[in-house]
Parts: C-alpha cells; structure tokens; sequence
C-alpha cells in the first residue's frame, strides 16, 4: 500500500472519464411523480413541502492512495430523503455518471418503496463518481473503505443503513461493514446488508430482486386472466435482476424469448433454454453469441411482439420516443425509472399493464430488511422461510396497489405513489413538526 511521504504526492483530482447522459433529469421526474400523487391524494400543501425535498444531503471529496503513489481526491454522497418512518436504507452506487439529482431522486424513490411495501425505513442513497473498471482492487477497497468513513457520521444500523447497487457488491459491502465495526470496536453486521452469508448476509438475496419481479408478474398475468405457458417474456439487462427473473419465469412455465446485455441482445420467438443460456454467459460473459438465435439490438428488444417485458438495465429506457411501439401487455419494471412520465400516459392510453419499479423490484429491499432483523436478533432463517415471508409481503403489495387501482381508477403506478405517499404523509403528520 502507498504510504504517505514514501512517494511524491499528487493532490491533482483526475476527473474520472463521464459519458453523456441521456434523458430526463431523475430528481425532476421523481418529484413530477410525487407531485400527481400530492395532487391526487389533495395532500396538505405543508406536508407536499416537507416530501417534496430530501431532509439530508451530504456531498464528500476525499483522497484516495492508488497503486502508483498518487493520491487521488474523489467525490461521493450520500442522501436520506425522509427519517420519519425508521431510519433510512438504499444502496450505494460506484458509476463515473453518478450524479446529486440522479442520488436524490433514487433516495425519495426508496421512501416509496419502502412505503408500498410496509417496512418500516425511510429512503436514502449513496452513490460515488468512480468507473470501478478502471480501478485495481486495493484502490476499490482504499475507496470503499475512506468513502464508509467520510459517510459514517450519518450510517449506522439505526441510523442509516446501505446496501448494494451499480457496480457494488457483497464485498463492497463487506468492506463497509468491516470498517464500521473497526471505528466502533466490535462487529457491527447491522449496519450494511447485501454481505456475504459468512459475516451476517441472508438466505435468498442474492435472487430477492428477480424473485420479487417474477412474483408480481405472475399476480399480473392471473389478473389478465393469461396463463404462464401462453406467456411470452423479453428481459432487458441479463445482469443480476433480469438473469433471475428470466430463470424464475422460466421455471413457471413462461416462454422467455429475447435477452440483451449491454453489447446487444439475442431473440428466438421459440423460446431460449434459460438453464443452457446461463451457463453460456457465465463462460462467455455475454448473451451475444447464443445458438439458435437471431441479433436484437437493445432498443428493438422493447418493441417485440411480446406478453411480458422486463427492463432490468438502466434508467429512461421507455420514453415518449418509443412508447407508442411497445407491444408488450405487461411491462414489468425490473430496474429502477426505466420508464419517463410521458411515456407512462401512452403505454396507459395503449392499455398497458405496468407494474412500477417502487413495487416490481422491491423484492431486494425486503430480503435487505430481513437480513437487518436477522443481524439484530443474531438468529438466522432458512431459504425457505426466506422465501415464503418474501411471497407473501410481494403478493399482499400488489393485491393492496391493483385494489387502489381500481378504486381509484387511475394507472398502477400512480396507485403505487397514492399508497406509499399517504403512509409517510400519516407519519409525518403524526410525529408532527419539532420544535
Ligand atoms: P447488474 O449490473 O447486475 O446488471 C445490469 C445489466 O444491464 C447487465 O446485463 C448489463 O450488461 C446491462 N446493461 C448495462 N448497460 C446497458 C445498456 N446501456 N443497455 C442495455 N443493457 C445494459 O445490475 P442489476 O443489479 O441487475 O440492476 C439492474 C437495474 O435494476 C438497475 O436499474 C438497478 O438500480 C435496479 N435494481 C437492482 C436491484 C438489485 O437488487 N440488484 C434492486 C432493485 C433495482
């Protein structure tokens, strides 16, 4: 490891490379979303003000070693957009397009989450502009390990609690964990989830996420009155959310017909064998390439003659651009704002199905906040047991959203917001503004 003094030192900040991002500002639409909601619900004006804005933002630059003897300045946040609930939970992104408004809008959007599902946290997100890929693993851990410090002043297990997302993993999560506990004295496995199984990780979450994905899909495809094995499923992103969920529909009879990665995607309308195609990414590191099958590129993925799509990659994938050419009857979002206001109006106008993101993949933050319970009560379930608490909270999240629906007769995404926004606007009521 480069010590400080052994090499000349560089304060200079090498901005890491940034593409260009596309598509609408995330805070903008996030808060266009809440605002329908308020709207709808005829929320108080005060409490629209309070929700409308994350409570804390913390902005951090701090230095890294790297493996030639420079020292590197980088910047991170770290973002809780509401406490009333619980303490705050969401992920930590490591992505050289990390933004403060892409963080914010993900972190209001995990207060949704949590809130449609019925556990008790408010939303928080972290996110590092970084490209991982350029890094070694001794700078990744230097990164990880300064970045938990910097942010340690506001996590904790009842505090705030972080998780995975883009580019981070259990190990990244392991690092965190580990240098909490080093600053505290003891072992604290509370205070990040996602971690391996051997220092406090649960059953089933490496899968949660798709598992929760295929559950409420397959609530859909029985509300439509459409059995399984006359389904047909396109799965956008083959990373850990679509690769399950593609697996998990497959196994529940579904026809999973088109895949894609960020080199492109694969199609046979015969149906692709799930098991066969996962061994060959795991050689191959992409679908491309996969026998029998025909080239798709990611945006023509969408727009096949299908049942089910899944985007499971990145966000505004869906938008006013494309949204009148989707074909699909249920769209299943996998991951997080694939889907731009404008484009929602049409897909509703065209009679489409949409499961939204705060509902389809909160089937991670579930098994997340299991793995938090089992931390604190040092007792630990099985996969089983795991997976039968994970199906109910799905199964009863959707049935309470689709009834909304109806009563309301408005889309399910805006029953999604109308559910989650009135139970933290009851909280926020109820607790009331201090001093
Ligand atoms: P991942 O990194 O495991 O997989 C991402 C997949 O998308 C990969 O197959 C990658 O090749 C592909 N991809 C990347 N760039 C692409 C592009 N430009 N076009 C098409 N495909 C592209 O990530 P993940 O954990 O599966 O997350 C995917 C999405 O799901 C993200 O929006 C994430 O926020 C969301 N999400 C993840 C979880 C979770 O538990 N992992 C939970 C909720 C939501």
């Amino acid at each position: 490891m480069a010590r400080k003094g052994t090499h000349p030192v560089s304060t200079m900040t090498k901005p890491a490379a940034r593409s260009v991002r596309e598509g609408p500002n995330e805070f903008e639409t996030a808060q266009r979303q809440f605002d329908r909601a308020a709207e709808i619900l005829n929320l108080d004006p005060n409490i629209r003000c309070i929700l409308r804005t994350p409570q804390r933002i913390l902005e951090v630059h701090f230095p890294v070693h790297m493996d030639d003897g420079s020292i590197r300045v980088f910047t991170g946040f770290r973002v809780q957009h509401n406490l009333h609930r619980g303490p705050t939970k969401g992920g930590i992104r490591y992505h050289p397009d990390v933004t403060l408004d892409e963080v914010k809008a993900l972190a209001m959007w995990m207060t949704w989450k949590f809130a449609i599902i019925g556990l008790p946290f408010g939303g928080a997100k972290g996110g590092v502009v970084v490209e991982p890929e350029r890094l070694s693993q001794t700078e990744l851990e230097h990164l990880t390990r300064r970045f938990t410090t910097e942010i340690s002043i506001i996590i904790g297990p009842e505090r705030d609690i972080p998780a995975p997302d883009v580019n981070t993993s259990g190990q990244t999560m392991a690092w965190m964990m580990d240098t909490y506990s080093m600053h505290t004295g003891f072992s604290v496995p509370a205070v990040v989830t996602g971690k391996p199984l051997s220092i406090g990780g649960s059953e089933g979450r490496l899968e949660a996420t798709g598992r929760g994905v295929m559950i409420v899909t397959i609530d859909a495809l029985q509300r439509l009155g459409i059995p399984p094995t006359e389904t047909t499923v396109a799965v956008q992103g083959f990373g850990n959310v679509g690769s399950h969920t593609a697996r998990l529909l497959h196994q529940e009879g579904c026809r999973i017909v088109a895949v894609s990665d960020v080199h492109g995607g694969i199609y046979n309308p015969k149906g692709l064998p799930v098991p066969e195609l996962l061994r060959y990414v795991q050689e191959h590191g992409t679908v491309l390439g996969f026998p029998q099958t025909e080239s798709v590129t990611n945006m023509e993925l969408l727009e096949l003659p299908v049942t089910v799509l899944v985007p499971a990659a990145l966000g505004n994938q869906i938008t006013a651009e494309n949204a009148d050419r989707i074909r699909a009857r249920v769209v299943s979002e996998g991951a997080n704002g694939p889907t731009t206001p404008e484009a929602d109006a049409i897909m509703h106008e065209n009679g489409v199905f949409l499961i939204p993101d705060i509902l389809a993949n909160a089937g991670g933050v579930t098994v997340s906040y299991f793995e938090w319970v089992q931390d604190l009560q040092q007792f630990f379930w099985t996969e089983n047991e795991i997976d039968q608490k994970l199906a109910h909270i799905m199964r009863k999240s959707f049935a309470k959203t689709y009834a909304t629906m109806e009563n309301r007769g408005v889309d399910m995404r805006m029953a999604a917001y109308i559910e989650a926004v009135s139970n933290v606007a009851a909280a926020t009521d109820a607790r009331s503004i201090y001093p």
